[in-house]
């Protein structure tokens, strides 16, 4: 019996999962597909969000946005991967970027060689092979050449944005292609009392909202997926204590660096994440290590510049939801789970999300198999992306603080206890499937925590070690070159991308929760 794909879709919830879904299932569909977006203003939007990685660069371009336009109406900047300081020990600081260390070198990894270097007592940092981070750390920005023989290949970068001008940027798309927005507090949710899936929404004041297909889209409230579904969630505080964060815009300081600054802090760490018109902090810490008055005072103690509001107060509990795809019913951005924003990928979670369901397009027929493998997927690549945040925890030799005594000696999952193993013995990193963060990612966090394999891939005992220095030297010299012609990230956003002000004063007048 042939089926006909969802005629009418309803999403309940306009923050950055609303919308994002909202853009990009009505690009997909070619406006052809009903697609209702219910939000309430009264309960406004989580409203933190602002560092994101790499792919969103494929999430806009899906979509046909223009990134100069992109980045001027969110008064964005430009992210060449996350500073991390005083995570392993206090006083070191290292660079997670987006791209590669440097290139392979006769058919073996770099870091082998560098591992093999330094045990011949040379002490050049891992970090100075990136190009990421050269051009990072001189306060650079222009992207990577498409030229690959080129070292200024080898760097990647994502966006910081005001969220809240996102979220409008978004609206603006989606209402553009026909997404009716409809504003009003859902009150109750009707489901079939046969199969329990969903029916309809009804609002506070009397209206009703049916569909066939449900996105829940409501964040932490989790209105359809757990109030009305019941599905569970599967709890990771044990291994990931943070869940409070207070978050706190400062004015811009001199130094607009186009990479996110993460500053480990006694319960917890810091966030640093400079736009065009101010600069995004919170400290992100566990209310089992301390309290909020204390780490207010901590966060407004570390701002670059004066606070431009009043400090906010966020609880979360990291972990995922049972299934994320439940009946009638797909649960897409923080409804779905959360991990803490320490490498930036709920926005990106939303996006492979979005990228799931469309692949998976529920149809009139049965959708249990479809259901099934979406949260196949979706388990999988929330348990990679939870082993590599836990990754920066465990592999700390910090004792000075509660917490950190805690996650040294914390017992970790078995798949991340399998991949450090590996990596210390022969410096190799395994991986279990596909994942979102590939062997460079896992790489720099891992030395970068010091984590120092005790061998090196043996095939290099068979090659020259006086190439392998010649090498090396030479990658920095070209790295080095290569930074001349880049412009600083201010003189990039000035040309190509400068943010109106009338923009920045929308944004600022929206409401979070
Ligand atoms: C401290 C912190 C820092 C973060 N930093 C980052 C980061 O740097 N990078 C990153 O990728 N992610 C980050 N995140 C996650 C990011 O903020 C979210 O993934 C993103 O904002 C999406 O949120 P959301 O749309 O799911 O929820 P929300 O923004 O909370 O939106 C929920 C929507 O549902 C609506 N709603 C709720 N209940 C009802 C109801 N009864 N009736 C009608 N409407 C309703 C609300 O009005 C709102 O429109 C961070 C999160 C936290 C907590």
């Amino acid at each position: 019996m042939p089926t006909s794909p969802v005629q009418k879709l309803v999403i309940v919830g306009g923050g950055s999962a609303g919308w994002m879904t909202a853009a990009a299932i009505i690009n997909a569909t070619q406006g052809n597909c009903q697609v209702e977006l219910v939000e309430s203003e009264a309960i406004g939007v989580v409203g933190v969000g602002e560092a994101t990685i790499p792919p969103i660069k494929l999430f806009n371009q899906s979509l046909g946005i223009d990134e100069n336009h992109f980045v001027r109406e969110t008064s964005g900047s430009f992210k060449l991967g996350i500073e991390f300081v005083d995570w392993s020990r206090k006083g070191h600081s290292y660079f997670h970027p987006f791209g590669t260390h440097g290139a392979d070198f006769d058919r073996v990894s770099l870091h082998h060689w560098w591992l093999k270097a330094r045990a011949d007592g040379d002490e050049t940092p891992f970090d100075e092979y990136s190009m990421a981070w050269q051009i990072a750390r001189a306060g650079g920005f222009s992207p990577p050449s498409p030229d690959k023989r080129l070292v200024q290949s080898t760097f990647d970068y994502a966006y910081h944005f005001d969220t809240i001008a996102y979220g409008q940027f978004l609206r603006r798309y989606a209402e553009a292609r026909g997404v009716k927005r409809t504003e009003g507090k859902v009150v109750e949710v009707e489901q079939d009392a046969e199969s329990g899936d969903v029916q309809a929404i009804k609002l506070e004041d009397g209206r009703r909202v049916d569909g066939e297909f449900f996105i829940d889209c409501t964040g932490f409230f989790g209105l359809l997926i757990e109030q009305a579904l019941n599905t569970g969630y599967e709890d990771w505080t044990h291994w990931l204590p943070c869940d409070r964060a207070v978050a706190v815009p400062c004015g811009s300081a001199g130094d607009f660096t186009p990479y996110t600054r993460s500053t480990a802090r006694e319960a917890g760490w810091q966030w640093r994440i400079p736009l065009q018109h101010r600069t995004g902090n919170g400290y992100v810490y566990s209310s089992q290590f301390t309290d909020p008055d204390t780490a207010t005072q901590t966060l407004l103690d570390n701002l670059d510049g004066e606070a431009l509001a009043e400090p906010r107060h966020l609880r979360f509990v990291t972990g995922r939801r049972r299934k994320f795809w439940n009946r009638n019913v797909v649960a897409i951005g923080l409804s779905a789970g959360f991990m803490e924003p320490l490498e930036s990928t709920s926005l990106h979670l939303i996006q492979s999300g979005i990228t799931r369901f469309l692949a998976l397009f529920p149809t009139s027929g049965d959708t249990t198999l479809a259901a099934r493998e979406f949260n196949r997927l979706t388990v999988e690549e929330y348990e990679r992306i939870r082993d590599f945040i836990i990754l920066h925890y465990t592999a700390t030799t910090r004792d000075d603080a509660e917490l950190w005594r805690y996650v040294s000696a914390m017992e970790i999952p078995d798949t991340l206890a399998y991949k450090i193993e590996h990596f210390r013995q022969s410096g190799r990193i395994i991986s279990e499937g596909p994942e979102l963060f590939l062997n460079p990612n896992w790489l720099a966090v891992m030395l970068g925590q010091d984590i120092v394999p005790e061998g090196w891939d043996p095939l290099l005992d068979f090659r020259s070690s006086v190439e392998a220095k010649r090498h090396l030297s030479g990658l920095l010299r070209v790295m080095k070159d290569a930074l001349g012609p880049v412009p600083t990230h201010q003189a990039y956003i000035d040309r190509f991308c400068k943010a109106e002000a009338w923009n920045v004063a929308l944004a600022a007048q929206c409401r979070r929760i």
